[in-house]
């Protein structure tokens, strides 16, 4: 089978591998749909063993002993190497299992091929009225995003603000228009993305040429309720602390693995009952109850998947996302 191997430096190879045989338990899917992931910059750049890829939509074509998904099957794949005993896992949340064995597409090879091998509990399925595109946006743009806006009871909030248009911040904007949020705030330094953003009726602020705090706090005097951090960054995490409103909640999605210092020179992060959320993926039932939201009208995600390119190609739909200008790129070995 053809697959795509990130040798570093940004130097992506297409090889011919042996087709992977799936274990007890294992199911091997036809993959149909794989979405670039701003995750994937440092192994693009640091290179990586396996093959890459991990936001996946395809078709069961083998199903081994013990599994319950038939051969046919439309799934998107849920990538915590979850144990499917624990309290967690009996829960639906296998993100916090406790005994995950990494991740899917990053502990073992992904969706960057035409083949991939994954356990059974981690297939999702896929309602047969959906695409394998919208598969992959149930996955980080929109799991990922809802459920930190979950987590940050985001229905009661009447004003939000979005940092960082990028995938998951526009999978945000997406949930938080179907959930009836009044006033979104989106900062971004992307006009092409600003652009999709108001298309969701959110109000754009460029974050480079205006300033943002100004912006906010010209509407919203004591801050909005909630804040969607989804950049990934200090300077935007200190900046979610100065524009929430006292008593309001932050939701940090964006991909963050420094150490965070919270002071901040006027010390009001300590004093306004601020809830803070530092979620991870989403759950098993989450993914069923967007899928429902897609499905009854109520979630739009047209708008998220915006440029295409065949697994021949990775390298042009990693410059096309690399530039900025674009939703979530999705990639097919199919084309
Ligand atoms: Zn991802
Ligand atoms: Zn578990």
């Amino acid at each position: 089978m053809r697959a795509a191997f990130f040798r570093g430096d940004g130097v992506i190879e297409l090889c011919d591998v042996p087709r992977p045989a799936p274990q007890p338990g294992e199911l091997l899917i036809q993959v149909a749909a794989n979405g670039v992931c701003g995750s994937d910059r440092k192994i693009l750049r640091g290179g990586f063993g396996h093959i890459p890829g991990h936001e996946v939509a395809g078709t069961v074509v083998e199903a081994t002993e013990g599994c319950e998904t038939p051969v046919g099957a439309r799934v998107a794949v849920y990538i915590p190497r979850h144990c499917g005993e624990c309290v967690y896992c009996q829960a639906g949340r296998g993100n916090l299992c406790p005994h995950k064995k990494g991740l899917l597409g990053w502990a073992t090879d992904g969706g960057y091929a035409e083949y991939m091998i994954i356990p059974d509990r981690n297939a999702l399925r896929l309602d047969d009225r959906l695409s394998f595109e919208q598969g992959v946006l149930l996955l980080d743009t929109i799991g990922t995003s809802s459920h930190g806006l979950r987590l940050a009871d985001c229905e009661s909030a009447q004003s939000a603000l979005v940092i960082g248009a990028g995938p998951v911040g526009m999978g945000a904007i997406a949930y938080l228009s179907a959930m009836g949020v009044p006033e979104v705030y989106v900062s971004e330094l992307s006009s092409y993305r600003l652009g999709i953003a108001e298309s969701y009726e959110a109000i754009p602020i460029n974050a480079g040429s205006e300033d943002v705090a100004a912006r906010i706090r010209a509407a919203q005097p004591y801050g909005v309720d909630l804040v969607v951090e989804a950049v990934g960054s200090l300077p935007t995490i200190w900046q979610s602390f100065d524009l929430v409103k006292p008593g309001g909640a932050i939701s940090l999605v964006g991909e963050y693995w420094g150490q965070v210092e919270l002071e901040r020179p006027k010390s009001e992060w300590m004093i306004n009952d601020i809830h803070l959320i530092r979620s991870f993926y989403f759950t098993i039932p989450e993914f069923h109850e967007n899928q429902q939201l897609i499905l009854d009208g109520t979630l739009r995600v047209e708008p998220l998947a915006s440029h295409r390119f065949p697994l021949a190609e990775l390298r042009a739909a990693y410059d096309a996302f690399l530039s900025g200008d674009t939703v979530k790129v999705m990639v097919s070995p199919l084309s």
